[in-house]
């Protein structure tokens, strides 16, 4: 027998009854972010692989494991690879700069909804595809070590993200925050770690020690036992690695955030995995996730631009975040029912047929949420069918038959209070409107 096919592993369908919520949440993101003047930007699902290896790094754990390539194309005669998106930010900065936005704006406050793809093994809250909300803040012209003001854009930035979440109506998520230091900090930061954990690192299996060689970083945000026990006792201050500036501009981002309202715990030990990062980092978790526990992280990445325009653009200051849609969907309360009918229409006989789908057109016009089972049956079995497909809260049934059709009129009932009436069927739109209390 031929194969029944599934969805693929990671991957899940959204169903109609499930559509309500995910809507709500595009919606709301939607208001909510144009509110604060960003603008809806759409990139391709898919890239030059090359420019995710660049930006969320050659060592990073999407990049060394998680991409989905696509079969390359043939352009002018050269192969080139292709992946389909893991993450956002990327691709808008890739935008940003071939579009040339810093020449029309000198901030780029930009949003996008979609879906992302990673090849990981699939878990509660980690799938293949998964769909985000992201917010990316390009400009103005100057990096955080030139301008301590944009402390208030990451406030900006990180007080979005939650107040997002609240607005979805998630409760109980943590907010930690971090900061990497510029690009030069950073070094130094890289370059105290190795020194701490040179004797713990040297006896680490090889494929951790190669791993760590690559990106020391990544140790501070293992998971694992023996890194985290290696990592906890490092004095992580920022003392040894980041400079004034660098320390004086966190302190005004958590200044500010304290002036948002916004509670935030500082964590030291939060690096994120992507190699785009410097300055502030931040993550917000929710504990009732489990293993995957991140509802979204984003920070400060004030040397992609540059680096992503080979050197053709100036360093620009940026900063964004992204949330997971279907992990904030894991803490919200179940499906809410879905919207009732203003009216389901009903033909008793074939031959009511051609007024009952008329009178289903005229509702429609009128911007009535209307629909009919398109068969004849009994008026028990349409009444069931009603119910079903108006998620049981079909306002009113209107039914036609060949009584009805002798008198000119429609017989309509109101579900909620079992009330029958019967309406003129020439003025029946108006009349219908007043009963629905529509008009
Ligand atoms: P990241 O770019 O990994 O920091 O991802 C940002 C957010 O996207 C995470 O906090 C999650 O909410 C969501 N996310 C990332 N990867 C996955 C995945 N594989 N499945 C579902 N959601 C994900």
């Amino acid at each position: 027998m031929a194969k029944q096919f599934s969805v693929p592993r990671g991957t899940s369908d959204i169903l109609p009854q499930n559509i309500t919520r995910w809507r709500r949440l595009e919606e709301t993101s939607r208001k909510f972010l144009e509110t604060y003047g960003y603008r809806e930007i759409r990139t391709p699902g898919f890239e030059e692989t090359e420019l995710f290896a660049r930006s969320v790094g050659q060592t990073s754990d999407i990049v060394e494991k998680q991409m989905l390539n696509l079969s390359s194309r043939q352009e002018e005669g050269k192969a080139v690879p292709l992946s389909l998106r893991p993450e956002g930010t990327a691709a808008v900065v890739r935008s940003y700069i071939e579009n040339n936005l810093d020449t029309t704006e000198s901030l780029s406050k930009l949003y996008y909804i979609g879906p992302m793809y990673r090849g990981e093994r699939p878990q509660k809250g980690r799938l293949r595809q998964f769909h985000q909300i992201g917010v990316e803040a390009i400009g103005p012209q100057r990096r955080a070590e030139d301008d301590p003001c944009l402390a208030y854009l990451d406030a900006e930035v990180i007080a979005l993200s939650v107040n997002l979440l609240k607005a979805f109506g998630v409760k109980g998520f943590e907010l930690k925050i971090n900061t990497l230091g510029s690009a030069k900090d950073k070094e130094h930061f890289s370059k105290y770690l190795r020194d701490q954990l040179k004797s713990g690192l040297k006896k680490l299996p090889a494929e951790d020690q190669k791993r760590f060689s690559r990106n020391i970083f990544r140790i501070l945000d293992s998971k694992n036992k023996e890194h985290r026990a290696m990592v906890s006792g490092l004095k992580l201050d920022g003392e040894q690695y980041l400079s004034q500036e660098s320390r004086e501009y966190f302190e005004r981002v958590q200044k500010a955030l304290r002036q948002l309202k916004i509670d935030f715990q500082v964590n030291p030990s939060l690096v994120r995995g992507l190699d785009y990062y410097t300055h502030t980092v931040f993550e917000i978790s929710h504990a009732g996730l489990g293993a995957q526990d991140a509802l979204g992280a984003g920070g400060r990445y004030d040397n992609l631009v540059g680096q992503l325009s080979g050197g053709k653009k100036e360093e620009c200051g940026a900063l964004g975040f992204a949330l997971g849609i279907e992990r904030i969907l894991l803490t919200l309360p179940e499906e809410e029912k879905s919207q009732p009918f203003d009216a389901y229409v009903i033909a008793m006989d074939e031959e009511s047929f051609p007024d009952a789908f008329g009178l289903l057109a005229d509702l429609r016009r009128a911007e009535f949420r209307a629909d009919m089972s398109y068969r004849v049956s009994s008026i028990k079995s349409q009444m069931r069918q009603a119910n079903k497909a108006g998620g049981a809260g079909t306002g009113f049934v209107c039914i036609i038959g060949k009584e009805e059709r002798q008198k000119g009129v429609v017989a309509v009932k109101n579900m909620e209070t079992g009330e029958q009436q019967e309406i003129g069927r020439k003025s029946f739109v108006s009349d219908f409107k007043k009963l629905n209390k529509k008009g």
